[in-house]
């Protein structure tokens, strides 16, 4: 068998070069950028005002069919398209997601992508990068700490100690702070209470900073945050705390987008992380925005697969920030239809067509899904070497049937040379202008109905379950004036159900909302079904383990 390259041996061989060559290419003058170190760099909110009277590029949202517990390839494949575009003559440029520290020491697999489309620095990026979640995670803890501050001080706001729903958080694995007491040790200490940590990727300060247009947007937001409620149940905010400015000092740097390169030296901005859960799971805005001001496709990705992931970034990013997809590329995976096909993950290896055939029917209903939106579909078979050529043509005879066309593509092995028929076909659709995008559903739609409409047009669920609790609730926001946010689903990845053994294209199931809370600084209304991870733990065998320098101050055990 041939030996495969690591993917951080592939991205310690890349020929990097320096930041400023990579910012010429889409434009930016080397002043307008604030480099961090040689081969990172972010960009200046004077060039980002400068360009805001521009035209707008392509926009290409990657997604996926419902995945395998390894991931299906997005970020690669975002990657990839986007050296391929470059490859084709296009100026393309890449927005991902900057990488949680904390899952980098539990299971390996880094956010860079993989194989020969990676993003690089990929080490700093999986580490510090340049500081924007230890900027985050600072800044909300400036507001857990200013509101126990308050408490001790007399608690002029009168609230609630048993009702303080502000955590804090932290970048890492560590399931001992999930629920902790605080304050404890006497008088001098202030009053005990119960509270926890979050990671920090899980803060709705994560989800404002990606959803913010500018400075003055990210204060509004930060100051709208419901912290704790008072015993007449009447929320204070954040602004009640007069935190909202000095969180907005720390994440003055950290809102401006970072500029890296792909292997190829092509432009990628890496920038915001929100959880895919309990957040909407896509880059920042300002990232994104930018780029379409200055490339002729921006190649983006949404989390999970894309019932979650592209449905969130549809209604809640595109929604916010009023931009609109122009193609849309469904990553499959012959793994992922096998395993939604029925066949366990320890027998993915052999080839299995008969499985594959009978994991399609989830690609159908994605297929389906995202066109419903209005915008045209590609399917992207990311090649694994363990692929057969009959397993292969069983995915591409099937989206033929569907309309679409499925297009094998090379790029973990070949790079750029992997996606030239992908980017091609992704230039002649989005040439042609065909989307029509338009949400799901309409912000005037009541809360409960925007639920339901979720539930049954994308998952094809016949009812959605909630107990009197809960619609009262939602009743309750919509009279205080939160009727017209987004729902931010919380469910699992796995399936179009709330059930991760259940693949395929389930009919019949029902959808049970289990929690509902208002992010009122996002500007959505998180429908919980089954079990959110907040804080995730570590496994039996960490892979911190094993990361470690070698003799020549090289990191080791990474990726
Ligand atoms: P996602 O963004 O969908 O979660 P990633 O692009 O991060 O997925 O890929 C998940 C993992 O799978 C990475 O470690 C990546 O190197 C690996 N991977 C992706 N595509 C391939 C492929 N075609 N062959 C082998 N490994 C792959
Ligand atoms: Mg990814």
């Amino acid at each position: 068998p041939v030996a495969f390259k690591t993917d951080s041996e592939i991205a310690n061989a890349a020929m990097k070069r320096p930041i400023q060559e990579i910012g010429a290419k889409l434009g930016i003058d080397a002043g307008d950028l604030l480099p961090y170190g040689h081969d990172k760099a972010k960009l200046s909110q004077r060039f980002i005002n400068s360009v805001q009277d521009r035209p707008n590029g392509k926009l290409v949202l990657v997604t996926a069919i419902n995945p395998t517990p390894a991931g299906e390839g997005k970020t690669t494949t975002t990657v990839g398209l986007g050296d391929g575009l470059n490859a084709i003559g296009k100026t393309a440029c890449v927005c991902i997601r900057e990488a949680s520290l904390g899952p980098n020491f539990g299971m390996k697999g880094g956010a860079a992508g993989g194989g020969y489309a990676q993003v690089i620095p990929m080490e700093d990026m999986n580490l510090h990068f340049t500081g924007d979640f230890h900027a985050i995670t600072s800044a909300h803890n400036l507001l857990s700490a200013m509101i126990d501050n308050h408490i001790y001080w007399g608690n002029e706001q009168d609230i609630d100690l048993r009702r303080v729903v502000w955590r804090r958080v932290v970048d890492m694995n560590d399931r001992a702070l999930r629920q902790i007491t605080c304050s404890l040790g006497g008088v001098a200490n202030g009053f005990p209470r119960e509270t926890g940590f979050d990671i920090t990727v899980a803060s709705e300060v994560m989800a404002i900073l990606c959803l913010s247009r500018d400075l003055e947007d990210l204060q509004h937001r930060l100051g709208e945050m419901i912290v704790a409620y008072r015993r007449d149940k009447s929320p204070v905010y954040c602004r009640d705390i007069k935190a909202d400015g000095a969180m907005t000092v720390l994440l003055k740097d950290a809102m401006q987008p970072n500029l890296v390169q792909t292997l190829e030296n092509n432009p990628a901005f890496v920038h915001g992380g929100p959880f895919a859960n309990i957040a909407h799971g896509c880059n920042s805005v300002i990232a994104t925005t930018t780029a379409l001001k200055l490339a002729d496709y921006v190649v983006t990705e949404a989390g999970f697969g894309a019932d979650l992931g592209a449905e969130k970034f549809f209604d809640i990013k595109c929604r916010k920030a009023g931009i609109a997809p122009d193609v849309a590329v469904i990553v499959a995976t012959v793994r992922a239809l096998k395993m939604n096909g029925g066949v366990a993950k320890a027998d993915l290896g052999p080839e299995n067509v008969a499985a594959v055939k009978k994991g399609l029917v989830n690609l159908g209903r994605h297929i389906a899904n995202v066109k419903s939106f209005g915008v045209p579909v590609i399917v992207a078979i990311n090649h694994f070497v363990s692929d057969t050529d009959a397993e292969v043509q069983a995915v591409q005879d099937y989206a033929r049937q569907n309309g679409v066309e499925a297009i094998l593509c090379k790029h973990w092995a070949d790079g750029s040379q992997g996606t030239l028929d992908l980017a091609r076909k992704v230039v002649e659709i989005a040439e042609k202008g065909a989307a029509e995008f338009a949400p799901l559903y309409p912000d005037e739609m009541p809360l409960f109905a925007k639920i339901e409409t979720i539930a049954k047009r994308i998952y094809h669920a016949d009812e959605v379950i909630a107990d009197s609790k809960i619609r009262a609730q939602l009743k309750d926001w919509e009279e205080q004036g939160y009727g017209h946010l987004p729902i931010c689903m919380a469910k699992t990845q796995y399936s179009f159900t709330t059930d991760p053994t259940r693949r395929g294209a389930p009919t019949g199931h029902s959808v049970p909302i289990r929690e509902v809370r208002l992010a009122a600084g996002a500007g959505f209304i998180v429908a919980i079904c089954g079990e959110v991870m907040t804080m995730p733990g570590l496994p039996r065998t960490p892979a911190a383990e094993v990361i470690g320098l070698n003799p020549s101050g090289e990191v080791q055990g990474l990726f």
